[in-house]
């Protein structure tokens, strides 16, 4: 068996403990003579999963009683509509601050809903800071304060929580488990599995209880947050594969230590990548230094026409999934969770002689 060191964006990366759990259970799941795929989401194997997966992100992320943990469907780009739809009424106000493109799509999904109003936009610099709080526009009454944690796209992330009254609604998509957080700073937080929490397919939403009525009495079952807190996210047949498989990977990371050990790690990934590109003349990343991303690391090479080059030889060295996405260019390095240390590591080395034979 060969692993590659892989760097996607997402779907990313999952623990190989995860992945030989996976190969090992499949035909007979916990005695039960069948894939954990076969078997009724309302089984009592199956429901002692769904509680434990539930009892063990609490743990992880020291989730308050008056949140409701919730598995849906459809991805964040779902939720992207259903926090309009649950929070807001046709006429009522909602502020978004967007720093990068899933922000952008977020803003559009709620302008179709409700009074949607830009509190603050980035794209003047193509999403490379956070403008300040202070200069924010913010509504008066805003049903909510929605803004993306990680833009995994330009790799900018908020390292502060705005204040204000209006509760903040969170895509966390791409950060969520990377560190601990304080959920109680939050009303709502959403995020899609493929990056840090499981394979694509399953979406996580916490939500205050107090936020769960819907505002509009007309929505459809299944874009209903209340309709998933009543059912224990069993309102209809969940993905019971991918939310078996985010249960292995939130067992792994208790494993490992929690939430405290996942934050010293990618601090040190992140800050080691980002000293080897600044300490270079070759390598850049434009990104302003107190918003840069701990988990999405895009550079770019002096001369983009090595772009291809530099790819390839990633490639030939075990380093896959570092083109950058096509509205910035160059490279991205996504640094999850799962991605090691040494893979960062490795990646670093193959920088510098890259630059050293080519620069
Ligand atoms: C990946 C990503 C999304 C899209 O998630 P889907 O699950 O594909 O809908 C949205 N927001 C952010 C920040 C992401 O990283």
């Amino acid at each position: 068996m060969s692993r590659v060191y892989n760097f996607s964006a997402g779907p990313a990366a999952l623990p190989l403990e995860v992945l030989e759990s996976i190969r090992n259970d499949i035909p007979d799941w916990q005695g039960t003579g069948m894939s954990v795929m076969e078997i009724s989401h309302r089984s009592k194997d199956f429901i002692s999963l769904a509680e434990r997966c539930e009892a063990n992100l609490r743990e992880l992320l020291s989730i308050p009683e008056d949140y409701s943990v919730l598995w849906t469907q459809g991805g964040a780009t779902l939720q992207m509509a259903m926090a309009p739809l649950n929070l807001a009424g046709p006429n009522d106000t909602v502020d978004y601050v967007v720093t990068g493109s899933w922000g952008r799509k977020a803003a559009a999904e709620a302008a179709k809903q409700c009074n949607m109003h830009i509190a603050a936009d980035s794209s003047d610099r193509n999403f490379t800071y956070i403008p300040e709080e202070s200069d924010w526009q913010r509504s008066e009454n805003a049903a909510y304060l929605h803004l993306t944690s990680n833009e995994t796209i330009a790799g900018v992330e908020f390292h502060f929580v705005p204040g204000g009254d209006a509760p903040v609604v969170a895509d966390m998509s791409s950060t969520i488990l990377s560190r601990p957080i304080n959920i109680t700073d939050y009303g709502v937080i959403y995020a899609g599995a493929q990056k840090n929490i499981g394979p694509a397919g399953i979406t996580l939403v916490i939500v205050h209880n107090e936020l769960l009525q819907p505002v509009r009495d007309n929505l459809p079952h299944l874009m209903m947050w209340k309709s998933y807190a009543e059912s224990d996210s069993m309102t209809n047949t969940p993905p019971t594969f991918a939310w078996y498989v985010a249960d292995l990977v939130l067992q792994h990371l208790l494993h490992l230590g929690g939430l405290e050990a996942m934050a010293e790690l990618n601090q040190r990934k992140s800050a080691k990548l980002y000293a080897a590109i600044d300490a270079s003349g070759f390598y850049s990343n434009p990104v302003e230094v107190d918003c840069r991303s701990w988990m999405n690391v895009p550079f770019i090479l002096a001369d983009a026409s090595l772009d291809a080059q530099f790819l390839d030889e990633t490639l030939a060295a075990g380093l896959t999934n570092l083109k950058g996405h096509r509205s910035v260019g160059g490279m991205r390095a996504s640094i999850y969770n799962a991605v090691s240390e040494e893979a960062v590591d490795t990646l670093i080395e193959f920088m510098a002689e890259f630059e050293r034979t080519n620069g």
